[in-house]
């Protein structure tokens, strides 16, 4: 099967008329490829397989070879989902924690390829999360959508965060819930389900009292 890897970045209209073409014919082309660049794809996709919906594995991996891009699975940080750096010269280095379910991963995978992106453009001249890196996310994250990588429920609150994406998903708490019914093991607590004056402690060990009005997502 082949596979059309489109850089939606560079013409956000090209794309989405190649876009069409592509659902119409169904055809999926990635053009020539070496045996080198088609071994180091299967390896990828190997590896995310594990970590993402089987349905988004062949092109998230044909993303990482586009770009250029060193991914590292990483273990749990309790401050962060993933981060980006870029390495000039030696590769920009994506990173994720391995413990997310398939869809905070694909999430997180497109987050951080919106920095990558987001650099390319504006080199260190933007804010982390600012205008340019949202107007990026937004452009990165259409295709996927359009492609149904999510389920119907997530698909729906993600539409939703998608027009003003904050610098990170996990603070949206509709959309973490039905993100949250995919992971195999608890690792956010939604504060909605607590009583007013509860008290709860933190993963810093610092205890907090809930107060009238809040109801926010942490990662503990
Ligand atoms: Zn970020």
């Amino acid at each position: 099967m082949f596979y059309i890897i489109i850089d939606y970045t560079k013409s956000p209209v090209l794309g989405a008329f190649l876009f069409i073409k592509i659902m119409t014919n169904r055809t999926l082309i990635l053009g020539e490829i070496s045996d080198e660049i088609q071994k180091h794809k299967s390896d990828l996709m190997n590896v995310l397989k594990r970590y993402l919906p089987l349905i988004a594995v062949e092109y998230c991996s044909e993303l990482i070879i586009l770009y250029k891009l060193h991914l590292h699975i990483e273990v749990e940080r309790k401050d962060r989902l993933g981060d980006y750096h870029p390495h000039l010269g030696k590769g920009n280095r994506i990173s994720i924690n391995h413990n997310l379910n398939q869809y905070d991963f694909l999430i997180t995978f497109i987050h951080e390829l919106a920095h990558h992106v987001t650099y390319k453009k504006s080199g260190n001249k933007h804010q982390p999360h600012g205008d340019e890196w949202k107007e990026n996310f937004k452009i990165c994250m259409r295709p996927v959508v359009r492609m149904k990588f999510f389920p119907p429920e997530i698909e729906l609150h993600l539409i939703r965060h998608m027009r003003s994406p904050k610098y990170t998903h996990s603070g949206d708490i509709e959309l973490m819930k039905s993100v949250m019914k995919y992971d195999k093991e608890k690792k956010y607590f939604i504060l909605d389900n607590l009583e007013k004056g509860a008290h709860f402690k933190m993963s810093n060990r610092s205890k907090i009292v809930l107060s009238k009005g809040e109801k926010k997502t942490y990662i503990c």
